[in-house]
């Protein structure tokens, strides 16, 4: 469906869309939620990351993953939350082959953060703040494959942990959606918190679609739930032929119900999959194998302290500090490695009279291959001039020992396993250097260092 289709309704100002967003983001830890199985389990052969515990099996006992619930903070607090002081594990009880246990450890009456809010641009490039209702932790399920009319079996994903952002109905069109996935899959990438990618399902989406008259302020009295739509671009044509299948109801007089509805790729149209289930129907309870979890104010504050500068905070200094187009602050934000070569490299042209804008410039039009193309190349290019490289071995090693010294908790972190932490290392040293590193090549020696 194009979004020329669409100005059929936008056109149509009769009613308006509102849409609520249910985000679940599967966490890059090294072990799995309540069990020490690797949560490294994609591609991996079924069934070989298991333990009685993310099997279900009777009398195993969950214990929480620390690292998860500190992950799950940052993503609250980088959504403007309030992270609770005690929060509980319940249990989501219903009967399905992917859920071994019979119900799944989730948080319903006490999640772990609660009441932040984002801004997001919406298609006309006009700021919408769009409220989280909460950010809170739970376990993902095995996976289920049907094939040749059987169904296999997987449980390696069983108990990966998984943190689910609820947003308010604040949606009123796609484009906004779309900007808030996207801001939001940067985010944990900068968080180093997930890897995000949606092809693998490491993000995936549900959208609560209702229509309401222009004009009126009370929610609708109905909505219908997106679900189990296992591509981002799928969901998008799903609300955007809801929100007309809606209208066009309404429109024939007709009264929409409370129901689950998937999407059909062949034929382009929303289907129904059963009426909606209300939360009493899960027969939430706390999860009496858990304890509850208690966060001070200090321990919440260390974690507030230990996020790195976010996406649209760095875009923002980007355009004030270096005069850079909004457009192009965009791109270089992307990744946080683009940034940092970014950065270095203005710091190094300052040097040698290069302006901030003419390195934006190059970047964004030329894309430079950051992990072989050096900063020093660039400024070079820029200015027609030479500078040197360090090639030597030896200095080499030096810069890495004296990084590794001066970062003793970044080198912690990745000795527990979050090796992404090796970018920061390498920043330091593209920052003591001016650039003239190969980075891949210091980074195979810092690699070989912290074994
Ligand atoms: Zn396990």
């Amino acid at each position: 469906m194009t979004s020329l289709s669409l100005g059929g309704y936008m056109s149509n100002q009769k009613y308006e869309p509102v849409i609520g967003l249910e985000m679940h983001v599967e966490l890059n830890t090294k072990s799995k939620m309540f069990c020490r199985c690797s949560a490294d389990y994609f591609g991996r052969e079924p069934n070989t990351h298991t333990c009685p515990i993310c099997l279900g099996l009777p009398g195993a006992l969950p214990y929480i993953n620390k690292v998860a619930i500190e992950d799950c903070i940052k993503i609250g607090l980088a959504l403007n939350c309030t992270v609770s002081e005690k929060s509980l594990f319940e249990r989501k009880n219903y009967f399905y082959p992917d859920l071994p246990k019979g119900y799944q450890i989730s948080q319903y009456r006490w999640p772990l953060c609660v009441n932040g809010w984002i801004e997001v641009d919406d298609g006309d490039g006009n700021k919408r703040k769009i409220r989280i209702n909460r950010v809170h932790q739970e376990e993902d399920t095995g996976k289920l494959t049907h094939s040749g009319g059987v169904t296999l079996i997987d449980f390696n994903r069983s108990g990966v942990p998984l943190v689910e952002i609820v947003t308010e109905p604040d949606f009123h069109d796609v484009d906004t959606v779309r900007n808030y996935a996207k801001k939001l899959q940067r985010l944990f990438r900068y968080l180093g918190v997930s890897n995000a990618d949606m092809e693998r399902g490491d993000m995936r989406l549900e959208a609560n679609v209702s229509v309401r008259p222009v004009g009126q302020k009370e929610l609708p009295g109905y909505r219908v739930e997106l679900k189990n739509i296992n591509s981002f671009r799928f969901m998008v044509a799903a609300i955007e032929y809801e929100i007309k299948r809606q209208i066009k109801e309404l429109e024939e007089g007709w009264t929409l119900k409370q129901e689950t509805r998937g999407w059909d790729e062949d034929k382009k149209s929303t289907y129904l999959q059963r009426s909606k289930e209300e939360a009493h129907d899960y027969r939430y309870f706390p999860e009496p194998d858990l304890p509850e979890i208690r966060m001070k104010s200090d321990e919440i504050g260390k974690i507030r302290k230990s996020l790195p500068e976010l996406s649209w905070d760095k875009q923002n200094r980007f355009i004030e500090e270096y005069g850079v187009k909004k457009s192009d602050a965009e791109i270089l934000t992307e990744l946080t490695e683009l940034a940092e070569f970014f950065e270095v490299t203005v710091e190094h042209g300052k040097k040698h009279g290069v302006d901030a804008k003419a390195v934006a410039n190059y970047i964004v039009n030329k894309k430079p291959n950051i992990s072989v193309v050096l900063p020093t190349q660039i400024i070079e290019e820029l200015k027609g001039k030479k500078v040197g490289v360090i090639e030597n071995m030896g200095e080499l090693g030096e810069l890495a020992d004296e990084v590794i010294s001066e970062n003793p908790a970044m080198v912690g972190v990745y000795k527990k396993g979050k090796v992404t932490v090796i970018q920061v290392l390498i920043g330091a040293i593209m920052r003591k250097t001016g650039g003239k590193v190969n980075p891949n090549k210091i980074r195979e020696i810092l690699k070989e260092k912290l074994r």
